[in-house]
């Protein structure tokens, strides 16, 4: 791969790296995005539908993945890695690999013979490992690029993709190409990690099928999801009786992770408001230390979902244990009603996991310095919300700290307007002071 030069990269392709990315492009800026995925989307693309407007998720994301992809402003590079960034006097060079996708990118038409053909079942990350996906494949079915990649280290050669190919694209020879890019300003834009299933040893999750964590549940609530139906993990059955236990990885000394991830109580308010579609006859619980509502029209969608007949319990979940059938039995103190401690059992219980900070740019980067939580540094949140430590690399989205999608967008939006500004200062002839003040 040759070397490029752009005014701006753009590490991460989520709605947040996305957005960063157009609107800089829209003003005529060149911009590389580096995705380490071989599908940009990020995590918004797996999500069934959205608060507070319920739209479905796929529909207004892939839109946004195809303005990327089609841009003729941005260069897009999926399933590629920063591996270092060096400041190079007038900007920087970011050193990057491109993993082999054992398939040509250039040639392969997303045609999927070469899935078909294959024999291999694996199960798909994407699905929350629900579903079943094959070695040899397109990502998922709005994956933007259309491109296969394959999974060699669990291909067996067999060969029979390449014989059903009809652009003779699978080259299992490819090897990772490493490249340059050299570039003006940097958006980080790298997104978030979930809480891991299995942190709170006490809910069981991994040990107890039938307790999932809310991307689980995205997936089978997504008309795209491994069923087309929601059902419990241990017996394929209809779950009728579904609890949430909020807090699941957040605002947690034991975890280490003290602060709000902002993004759980309404994202367990809208699956329930789902749930009680697509099951009408189940009852749905959600236990919470504090409700959050704080964004717009959220509070009223909060108070319908409690108008639909979905029960909020104030209480603190201590344990879950399961019965002889696999339900899952939740100990809890009822915060309400004298701390009284009770089992309640349910047929699935979902944990509200939270927001983690997905990457630290600093031991990669040398930049950017990760703040006290974790998320890459602001040193002026209030001043400058996008502007890391270093002159010229911004931030934006779950990257700088737990949000949801609105606010993602309002902050790629501030980080590509501080980023143009930036770029502005370092071509603009210096002005005199009466012109500025005239101007
Ligand atoms: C269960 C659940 C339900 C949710 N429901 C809603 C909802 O209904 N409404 C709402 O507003 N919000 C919702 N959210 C929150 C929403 O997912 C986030 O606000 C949004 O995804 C943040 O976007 P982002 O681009 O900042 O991060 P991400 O979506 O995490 O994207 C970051 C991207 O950067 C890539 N990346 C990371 N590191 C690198 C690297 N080193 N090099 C290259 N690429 C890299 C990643 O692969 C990823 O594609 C939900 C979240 C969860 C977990």
């Amino acid at each position: 791969m040759s070397n490029l030069h752009v005014d701006t990269l753009v590490v991460g392709g989520g709605i947040a790296g996305m957005q960063a990315a157009l609107d800089l492009a829209d003003q005529g800026y060149q911009v590389a995005l580096v995705e380490k995925e071989a599908s940009i989307g990020g995590k918004m693309i797996a999500l069934s539908k959205v608060f507070p407007t319920l739209d479905c998720c796929s529909c207004i994301t892939t839109p946004k993945m195809s303005a990327v992809a089609h841009h003729e402003n941005i260069t897009l590079l999926t399933y590629c890695e920063v591996d270092s960034i060096h400041e190079n006097g007038g900007g920087f060079t970011a050193r990057v690999t491109k993993k082999p996708r054992y398939v040509d990118e250039g040639a392969c038409t997303g045609c999927r013979q070469c899935e078909y053909a294959c024999p291999i079942d694996l199960p798909s990350a994407f699905d929350m490992n629900l579903g079943a996906v094959r070695a040899i494949r397109v990502p998922f079915s709005t994956a933007v690029p259309q491109k296969a990649f394959l999974d060699i280290e669990n291909c067996i050669l067999c060969g029979k993709c390449e014989k059903v190919c009809p652009v003779d694209c699978i080259d299992f020879t490819q090897e990772a190409q490493l490249f340059e890019i050299e570039a003006k300003a940097i958006v980080l834009a790298t997104g978030f990690a979930l809480t891991p299933t299995d942190a709170k040893q006490e809910y069981g999750a991994g040990r107890l099928r039938n307790v999932v964590d809310a991307l689980t549940v995205e997936r089978l609530l997504a008309p795209t999801g491994p069923y087309g139906h929601v059902l419990r993990p241990s017996d394929g059955k209809e779950p009728e009786s579904i609890a949430y236990v909020q807090c699941a990885g957040s605002r947690d000394k034991t975890l280490g992770v003290e602060y709000c991830s902002r993004i759980c109580c309404m994202y367990a308010i809208k699956q329930a408001m789902l749930l009680s579609g697509a099951l009408p006859l189940a009852d749905i619980t959600i236990y919470y230390m504090d409700i959050r509502t704080f964004g717009k029209g959220y509070e009223q969608f909060y108070q319908n979902a409690r108008a639909m007949g979905i029960e909020f319990v104030k209480g603190k979940v201590a344990k879950i244990h399961q019965d002889e059938a696999q339900n899952p039995v939740v100990r809890v103190e009822l915060i309400d009603d004298g701390s009284r401690v009770v089992e309640r059992q349910h047929d699935l219980v979902v944990l509200s996991v939270g927001m983690l900070p997905g990457f630290d740019p600093q031991p990669v980067y040398r930049i950017g310095t990760a703040s006290e939580d974790g998320f890459v540094n602001i040193p002026e949140p209030n001043l400058a919300p996008c502007r890391t430590d270093r002159p010229g690399i911004f931030v934006t989205g779950a990257a700088a700290g737990p949000m949801d999608i609105v606010d993602s967008i309002v902050m790629a939006g501030a980080a590509a307007a501080e980023t143009a500004a930036y770029l502005h200062s370092q071509t603009a002839p210096v002005r005199h002071e009466r012109e500025l003040v005239h101007a």
